[in-house]
């Protein structure tokens, strides 16, 4: 596969523990990374049951002509089958939760699937787009027109999300499919990324290592601490030969 990639989590320079987790699989062109929630450690075991069960269903060779977005919401809903019943068992993970994002390539083709505020970004040429639209409550008010992206960066309950794995019984997933080009990055990202460097920061950084995919994720984590490093960060870059 003509996809160069690597990924890297970090606890960031507040928190005590790191609730991210994260799948780098290039092998099979399967990427994720996840952003647990729910206090008492809960959240990493929430991240860590969607990572292992996106590994198993995912983490395998697919025919050409695979359907690759039904293959991505029946893992993501055994992801979020596997969280729930786990918090049935256990009354400390009742209210675990984690946000997805997954990238399943085949080198061309790119098919993103989320759920929550975990982000895809494309960074083409010298422009970056956002391919996700975050499941959150300050992202519903973007949208109704009540509050401006730059507000929304600010404002306290960013955090909020409102759809994620383990909160429900049926999650429903936005997939995208992309036509990656030479040349061509795709960043996943946990939302301890894009709260600590907006876009046009993280656009620099892409440039300026573009194809050096490993340098760009410890750049990338490095400048999010550097500018506070308030969460968890984890970053995932794949790198489409030019
Ligand atoms: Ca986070």
């Amino acid at each position: 596969m003509n996809v160069a990639s690597a990924g890297l989590s970090d606890r960031g320079r507040l928190r005590p523990h790191n609730e991210d987790a994260l799948l780098v699989d290039a092998d099979h062109g399967v990427f994720a990374v996840a952003d647990g929630m729910g206090g008492h450690a809960a959240g990493e075991v929430a991240s860590g049951i969607a990572i292992e069960a996106l590994r198993e269903l995912l983490s395998r060779p697919r025919d050409a002509d695979a359907d690759v977005p039904a293959l991505l919401g029946a893992a993501i809903d055994e992801s979020n089958r596997r969280i729930a019943a786990r918090g049935d068992e256990n009354p400390d993970f009742r209210h675990m939760g984690t946000t997805i994002v997954v990238a399943v390539t085949d080198g061309r083709r790119c098919w993103i699937a989320h759920v929550g505020d975990s982000r895809a970004y494309l960074v083409r040429g010298d422009s970056i787009r956002q391919l996700t639209s975050d499941h959150s409550f300050v992202n519903e008010l973007v949208r109704l027109g009540m509050i401006s992206r730059e507000q929304a960066a600010r404002d306290p309950r960013r955090n909020v999300v409102t759809r994620a794995l383990g909160s429900g019984t049926v999650v429903t997933p936005d997939i995208v499919e992309e036509e990656a080009g030479p040349g061509d990055l795709i960043v996943l990202c946990s939302d301890g990324l894009n709260t600590m460097l907006d876009d046009p920061a993280i656009l620099e950084l892409a440039r300026s290592r573009g194809d050096d995919a490993e340098g760009l994720c410890a750049a990338l984590v490095e400048a999010a601490n550097d500018a506070g490093g308030e969460d968890n960060v984890t970053v995932i870059v794949l790198s489409f030969a030019a």
